[in-house]
């Protein structure tokens, strides 16, 4: 997948709309802007733990070019033209809050069916039901069964289309582990979605993100787990997969385990009498190897800062949480976003890249060399996009390389295409780890 995620899987809104599998509820689907699928599944080969190390399929997404959204009956009459027999889309029912309206064309006129939730499925005719909408139109497509007529010609959306995420797509990729393999011990960590605990899942220490319910946060969770699907490389914290308990609607997520936590602890916690010189330019350049990896994708992170970067037992830096959904309110507005990381396109236009995300690295580069400060130490946090606008730089931190100093500054151009890619700036570091001793 993802030769042609381009640099909006993680940056793009999520939209509720009710849909999808066992754990929905109406209203609870979380539908993927487009460019999330599509391409050819990659099979991945599980080698952090032997005991998991059956393939894998990358989990795709159902694209739903004919979905238009929260548009009205008029709207859809006007768009569904010339009126051939057949011809279809099908919209957020606004009658109905939570359902869904079929508009088909037959005989001149478009005729409009209510799609509505029954036991958390979907039916027009209360005899044929359905997981999501797109298995409803493709059993529309196939007959007509007491519709007007047949679904032969969708009418696509123009601009930004949505897809569909189901628990399905999960189990026939081989993702799902059984909960009765997995073995729940200690909570090591709070995070946005609520408890990480220690796991052991056949012999190996793993850690598993809990999510508490079917909520609309639950199905964000699921839409870009399938993200993490397709992501895999020695410094991104490895997905192993997900459990799905029907009876009371957890979903757990079960990654690597990395037993020495986040990197901002980490350098926190030890500071500067047992953090070396070697171990900083090691985790800055293991952070720009597995950065470099998602620029090689095209993925855009949109969070990366020390506390997103977690240190196995060995000391290796990986990159967490890049496939996480963001907030709805993910925006300076919704105050979600973490000024001090975020670049000021970013902040202010949405304008998330790879080249955002370079920003961000020059702060964890700065967060690495001070020892786990908070950036922008004496500035107020309300002033900071102020003085950052107006070509503001943090000082080099004390004991701080000239070259990743100045790997820093680049990376704080207001003019993202100024910004170096994470490509180059990892060839810097590695010239850098080479030499340090
Ligand atoms: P997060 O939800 O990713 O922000 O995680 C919250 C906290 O849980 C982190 O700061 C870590 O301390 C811990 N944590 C998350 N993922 C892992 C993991 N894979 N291995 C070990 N600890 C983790």
């Amino acid at each position: 997948m993802s030769q042609n995620l381009q640099n909006t899987a993680l940056t793009q809104r999520y939209q509720p709309v009710s849909i999808v599998g066992p754990f929905q509820d109406p209203g609870s689907c979380w539908f993927l802007p487009s460019k999330h699928s599509g391409a050819t599944p990659a099979i991945m080969d599980n080698k952090l733990s032997p005991t998991f190390a059956q393939k894998k399929a990358e989990v795709k997404l159902n694209a739903m070019p004919w979905f238009h959204g929260k548009i009205s009956r008029d709207r859809a009459e006007q768009l569904l033209s010339p009126k051939e027999d057949g011809l279809f889309l099908v919209r957020e029912s606004t009658n109905f809050p939570g359902d869904y309206t079929l508009c088909v064309c037959y005989q001149g006129k478009v005729e409009h069916y209510r799609v509505k939730y029954k036991d958390n499925q979907l039916t027009i005719d209360d005899e044929e039901f359905f997981e999501n909408l797109s298995q409803l139109v493709e059993h529309y497509e196939q007959d007509a069964d007491g519709l007007c007529t047949q679904l032969t010609k969708s009418l696509p959306k123009k601009g930004k289309q949505d897809f569909c995420v189901d628990t399905k797509a999960f189990v026939e990729a081989g993702w799902v582990i059984q909960e009765h393999e997995l073995e729940l011990r200690e909570s090591i960590g709070k995070g946005e979605f609520g408890d990480v605990m220690l796991g052991i899942l056949r012999g190996d220490k793993v850690a598993v993100k809990m999510l508490k319910d079917s909520s609309e946060a639950a199905q964000k969770f699921l839409a870009e787990a399938s993200l993490m699907t397709s992501l895999r490389h020695e410094n991104l914290v490895q997905l192993l997969g997900l459990v799905f308990n029907n009876k009371n609607k957890h979903i757990y997520l079960v990654t690597e385990y990395m037993s020495k936590g986040s990197l901002v602890d980490y350098l926190r916690s030890r500071g500067r009498l047992h953090v070396t010189k070697k171990d900083q330019i090691n985790f800055a350049f293991d952070t720009c190897s597995g950065m470099e990896y998602l620029e090689s994708r095209k993925v855009v992170h949109r969070d990366l800062a020390a506390r997103n970067v977690l240190i196995s037992e060995e000391g290796v830096a990986k990159v967490s949480d890049f496939g996480l959904a963001r907030e709805e309110n993910f925006t300076l507005e919704g105050g979600k976003l973490p000024i001090k990381w975020t670049a000021p396109e970013a902040l202010k236009q949405s304008k998330f890249s790879n080249k955002s995300d370079m920003w961000s690295f020059g702060i964890l580069l700065w967060e690495i060399y001070s020892f786990g400060r908070v950036p922008y130490p004496r500035i107020p946090l309300a002033d900071v996009v102020k003085h950052v606008e107006k070509g503001y730089k943090m000082e080099a931190p004390e004991g701080c390389p000239p070259e990743v100093y100045e790997i820093m500054r680049q990376a704080w151009d207001l003019q993202p295409d100024k910004r170096p890619t994470f490509r180059g700036v990892k060839e810097e570091l590695g010239q850098l780890k080479s030499k340090t001793v």
